[in-house]
């Protein structure tokens, strides 16, 4: 479809390719292979002389249909998927990198993505942990053999904002690669392509599908990076993401900048009416002008996002944990699970759960305390949101 024609209109047409029936939703291919009319067109697909489907490890029409309508958003010029947001970023990490090489990373990142960093470590890969906001920290980390940069922003759960285009061009001085991890965002508020990153992944489990149904994942690049770096890796590892997976996320890319902007608008107001209570003590929101980076986010992003952190107040801190988990279990309506990204509002103490395998003081650096809530505001109505998150506070 043509790159003249807006997201909205992308979002629900870009990538439909129709089968002889003229069906009007996209059709679900759920075969493990493909039949060839003979010998000779078999060995040309497998050849790759002629592009058609060989078998769903590598090559399925609705997986590439999701593929082509996430690359359109992303205005990326290719696109493969995966099972989950953590293949995603382990086929990024074995596409860039070899025994030797050196990853700088943000200390701010999913906890799993730390895990798999450290877990590569005993491939001969170090990665280096630098505080997002601080582009000269990351200036200083680089080494010769520094190939990848990785970053989220915002951050989980902080909602720090890194400055790409300042990370991009270190990276690119490097002759390295920033991949950014564009999950709290998606394209619907943020493209880092047009702020000079050179990949995104993505956990489109998250706001991509937006109602808590499926794993998926992506990774998106150039076309000579996706070609001939990442396509090898993801078909001979085989980190497949399903066929019927795919259909649901591209149905739920049919609806992403309404949920966006809908779950954005809801956030703001539940940050605004969290940093009036007395009983909190700090709210990060991008969206909040008390947020630290809140123009630099303003600059790269439409909006303040959906996900809102705040920290109880106490005194004590042997008590926040405590305090923190009181008011989460207070809720009657707020879902308490790891999951984000639902039309149904969430809420989490990373601390115990998402964070929890980290060890205290990797924890404690990426500012991941006791007291520390995380809320993924969804389309409930936010006075709602706030009567439930009130029942809490004021326990
Ligand atoms: C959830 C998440 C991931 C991992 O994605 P899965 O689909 O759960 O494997 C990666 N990055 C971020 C920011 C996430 O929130």
């Amino acid at each position: 479809m043509s790159d003249s024609f807006s997201f909205d209109t992308l979002a629900v047409r870009a990538g439909i390719e129709r089968s002889q029936f003229g069906e009007h939703a996209e059709p679900i291919y759920l075969t493990s292979s493909f039949v060839f009319e003979n010998s000779a067109q078999a060995a040309a697909r497998f050849a790759g002389t002629d592009r058609g489907p060989v078998y769903s490890r590598f090559s399925n029409p609705t997986v590439q249909m999701f593929c082509d309508r996430l690359a359109a958003l992303e205005g990326a010029p290719a696109c493969l998927a995966t099972a989950s947001g953590m293949s995603a970023i382990m086929a990024t990490l074995m596409s860039l990198t070899r025994a030797g090489d050196h990853v700088v990373s943000s200390t701010g990142v999913f906890g799993a993505t730390m895990q798999l960093f450290n877990m590569f470590g005993r491939y001969g890969v170090e990665t280096s942990y630098v505080p997002l906001t601080d582009p000269d920290a990351w200036r200083r980390a680089m080494r010769p053999n520094t190939r990848m940069l990785y970053l989220e922003s915002p951050s989980n759960p902080l909602t720090e904002v890194g400055d790409i285009r300042a990370l991009a061009s270190i990276a690119s001085d490097a002759g390295a690669v920033l991949v950014v991890d564009n999950c709290f965002c998606t394209p619907a508020l943020q493209r880092p392509f047009d702020l000079g990153a050179h990949v995104v992944v993505h956990s489109a489990t998250k706001y991509i599908d937006g109602q808590g149904r499926v794993l998926g994942g992506a990774v998106l690049g150039s076309e000579q990076y996706v070609r001939e770096q990442l396509l090898p890796v993801l078909r001979t590892a085989g980190p497949s993401l399903s066929p019927f997976n795919a259909w649901v996320l591209l149905k739920g890319l049919e609806t992403l900048s309404l949920r966006m902007e809908r779950q954005s608008a809801n956030a703001l107001e539940v940050a605004r009416w969290l940093e009036a209570h007395p009983r909190v003590a700090r709210v990060h929101y991008p969206g909040l002008a008390s947020h630290a980076q809140h123009a630099l986010a303003m600059s790269q992003q439409k909006t303040g996002g959906a996900i809102v952190s705040f920290d109880v107040k106490g005194d004590d801190p042997a008590n926040l944990r405590a305090r923190a988990w009181a008011t989460i279990d207070q809720c009657k309506m707020l879902s308490i699970t790891g999951n984000l990204g639902d039309t149904k509002t969430t809420i989490t103490h990373p601390a115990s759960t998402t964070h929890g395998r980290l060890t205290p003081e990797a924890r404690l650096a990426a500012g991941v305390g006791e007291g520390l809530i995380r809320v993924a505001v969804g389309v409930e109505s936010p006075s709602d949101i706030c009567t439930d998150l009130a029942r809490g506070l004021e326990a």
